[in-house]
């Protein structure tokens, strides 16, 4: 049989992946007995005769888990492993943290990297094999992830969170430490508790044992943090050693003579560890560390403020209300969602690119973990029913620009169909449950939602108390905590952690005067529906949009008014949407139309259309600290970023915000909880707020 010690070398080619979408997945075969074989790597995943009992042995038992899990004395505990495979090791961790009984709100984070993951029919066969673990293997199937590189979050119950990170190992680790600056190795904030080292034997599978990643495993662990692996090969030990961690040997599992358990001292201060280059700077200041928080520290009484109680306010909301913090969410408004998340019905939309910057990186990163959140809440009965809507939403080829770009598109993401399918007019007329003159790509998974019912469900959460008609206006540090005082100069509320989450409406703080905010005015017009259009079954977009019937009506939008704050609904922009609705739908003429209603909202967005969030940086001082970047972009100013202590911000998601509000809610709830973050470093440095800051910096423009 097949060993996981086995000495034969054997080096992996790696696949040509210009596709930066595509994942080479792993090519199995089966054993009688079920035993899943990885054919790249030759070796097996696991024996189905003594495998659980194997995790159990190795993993579990090495690190402790029991013993810690039931003395837990903080409220998150996070494990990181080399190589997700079959997911047998997550599950197994899984069934020993709802036997162990930590405190209700503890969060049991979960890192995984693996480099070519399973196919969901192979995982859901090789998960088989286990059904005592049956109850979380059906958690995994159900939201297995579109398969493509970077971080996926998966949520399930028991705040067990499963972070998958598709992609090597060693790229996927650095992207999660928070500097590559050695004196930022070890800041506040998460660190990994317990390592499971699980790569294939390191004669077979060399790469998951490099010196570069044992070196990057040492950076990601605080003292105590401990580590096991089912090998017991000597250069192993010895570099881990040198990396800080004190190893050991020990019995292994069954007739295996040997395996390592260690934990980590520190990280030798003059240890010739390897230069790992980061694998995406920091921007163009890569020796800089403005985007470390050097003031973060962790609130006592776990009780936050969130002002704002549009969608990125709701959802922050709720991402700390699920982790046991109390929350007062405060809106000037009577109700929740009365700003830009009013409208009637918004669609799931993210638009797909053949490159992956940083901006497609976020949209379909936000896209894939708000369509899981979105389920979830539905299965959990926490959002009305009729609230989300999985219609499907399919993407017209309308201009020259999307005519060319949709050949380059399908030749990307033809390997992801259950991301997205291409379609000739006739296929997409069936889809559309109308006629259609336009090829176009298709969203199985998108639809459209109603942003007023989601704000409102969050906000019932049994922790958040709503504060309404509370205009705040002023936001002061008193004995280390915030006092928000509304326009008569009264306070009503005080907390020691706050999130500014209130749109545009933020530049009116002195905090967050000096934020290059835009506002963008949007109307949707109300559609009766007709004989004509009843029969519209997904949302269509073409320069605009429209839904499918709901309650009678369509909607149709959205014009798009850059620095407009207008409320009021206007006869001409009706017309404007429904010119744009008659060019790509040239059969549905304006006499087609009998009644119009409407409705208008202002968005809020950023000059370069990410959304700002995370901790707040204090402006006047940022430029001060690093004014020499002005003269030399390349400055090395290891002095970390001046931020306000408590503040944090999750605003401009412009008309995205039912796809971007709900990772970004849980970013901002992992980052001031001190968990792993749910994205790589280099998204959390583009979504920094303070970025805009050294930009201008960079450019040279005059301290205001
Ligand atoms: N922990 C797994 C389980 O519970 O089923 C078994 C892991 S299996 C022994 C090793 C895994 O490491 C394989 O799935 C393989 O694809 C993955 N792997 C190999 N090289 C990798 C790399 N450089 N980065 C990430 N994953 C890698």
């Amino acid at each position: 049989m097949l060993s996981r010690n086995g000495l034969i070398s054997h080096s992996m080619p790696n696949p040509d992946t210009k596709n930066p979408y595509q994942l080479h997945l792993a090519e199995l075969n089966w054993q009688e007995a079920g035993v899943p074989v990885a054919n790249q790597y030759d070796d097996i995943y696991f024996s189905t005769q003594h495998g659980l009992e194997e995790t159990r042995h190795v993993f579990l038992q090495h690190n402790q888990l029991a013993e810690r899990w039931q003395t837990l004395q903080k409220n998150q505990f996070t494990i990181a492993e080399t190589g997700f495979g079959t997911g047998l090791n997550f599950l197994a961790a899984c069934q020993l943290w709802q036997q162990s009984g930590p405190n209700t709100h503890a969060q049991l984070h979960f890192i995984s990297a693996e480099k070519h993951p399973l196919s969901h029919k192979d995982l859901s066969r090789a998960l088989a094999s286990w059904p005592e673990l049956e109850r979380w293997a059906n958690e995994l199937l159900a939201q297995y992830p579109v398969l493509t590189p970077g971080h996926h979050r998966l949520d399930f119950a028991g705040g067990i969170h499963l972070h998958l990170l598709l992609g090597d190992a060693l790229e996927c680790f650095e992207q999660l430490r928070h500097s590559h600056l050695p004196e930022y190795r070890h800041p506040p904030g998460f660190a990994v508790d317990a390592w499971f080292l699980d790569g294939f034997a390191p004669s077979k599978n060399p790469d998951l044992w490099s010196q570069e990643l044992l070196s990057m495993i040492a950076q990601l662990s605080r003292k105590g943090t401990t580590l096991a692996t089912f090998t017991a090969v000597g250069e192993v030990r010895r570099q881990l050693s040198t990396f800080g961690f004190n190893m050991q040997k020990v019995k292994g599992f069954g007739h295996k003579r040997e395996m390592l358990k260690g934990h980590f001292i520190e990280y030798p201060a003059n240890s010739s560890s390897p230069q790992i280059t980061p694998s995406a700077p920091e921007n163009k200041t890569p020796k800089t560390a403005w985007y470390i928080n050097g003031s973060h520290p962790m609130a006592k009484n776990r009780h936050v403020a969130v002002i704002g109680a549009g969608l990125a306010g709701c959802f922050t909301a709720y991402a700390m209300a699920r982790r046991g913090w109390r929350v007062s969410l405060i809106d000037s408004q009577p109700a929740p969602a009365m700003g830009a998340s009013g409208n009637p019905q918004g669609m799931l939309y993210t638009s797909l690119s053949p490159e992956s910057g940083l901006l497609n990186q976020f949209h379909l990163s936000s896209y894939l973990y708000a369509l899981r959140l979105y389920r979830r809440l539905l299965a959990q009965q926490l959002i009305p029913e009729d609230a989300i809507h999985f219609c499907g939403l399919l993407q017209l080829a309308h201009s020259e620009k999307l005519t060319l770009l949709l050949p380059k598109l399908k030749s990307t993401f033809s390997q992801l169909p259950e991301l997205v399918s291409f379609h000739s007019p006739e296929s997409a007329s069936k889809l559309a449950g109308f006629d259609l003159d336009l090829p176009g790509w298709f969203f199985p998974q998108s639809g459209w939602a109603s942003p007023a019912q989601l704000c409102k469900s969050l906000a019932t959460h049994h922790a958040i108390e709503l504060l309404s008609e509370c205009p705040i206006r002023e936001i002061v540090r008193e004995n280390d905590s915030w006092q928000l005082r509304d326009d008569r100069g009264q306070q009503r509320c005080e907390s020691e952690v706050v999130v500014i989450a209130n749109s545009y409406h933020s530049m009116k703080l002195e905090q967050t005067s000096n934020l290059p905010l835009k506002t963008i005015r949007g109307q949707v017009t109300e559609l009766a529906t007709n004989p004509l259009t009843h029969s519209i079954s997904c949302v269509i977009c073409h320069e605009g949009y429209i839904t499918p019937a709901y309650a009678g009506h369509h909607h149709l939008g959205a014009t798009f008014d850059l620095n407009n704050q207008r409320q009021q609904v206007t006869a001409e922009d009706h017309t404007r949407n429904l010119q744009s609705l008659n060019r790509a739908l040239p059969q549905l003429k304006a006499s087609d139309i009998d009644q119009l209603g409407g409705w208008a909202g202002v968005r809020c967005a950023s000059p370069d259309y990410l959304p700002l969030v995370g901790p707040l940086h204090q402006h006047k001082q940022f430029q001060q600290r690093y004014a020499q970047l002005a003269k030399n972009a390349h400055a090395a100013i290891s002095t970390a970023g001046n931020y306000y202590p408590g503040l944090y911000l999750n605003v401009a998601h412009g008309s995205r915000g039912l796809t971007t509000a709900p990772l970004c809610a849980e970013l901002l709830a992992a980052t001031i909880n001190q968990e792993p973050p749910p994205l790589p470093r280099r998204l959390l440095t583009a979504l920094n707020p303070a970025r805009f800051t050294i930009r201008d910096i960079l450019r040279g423009k005059v301290l205001k």
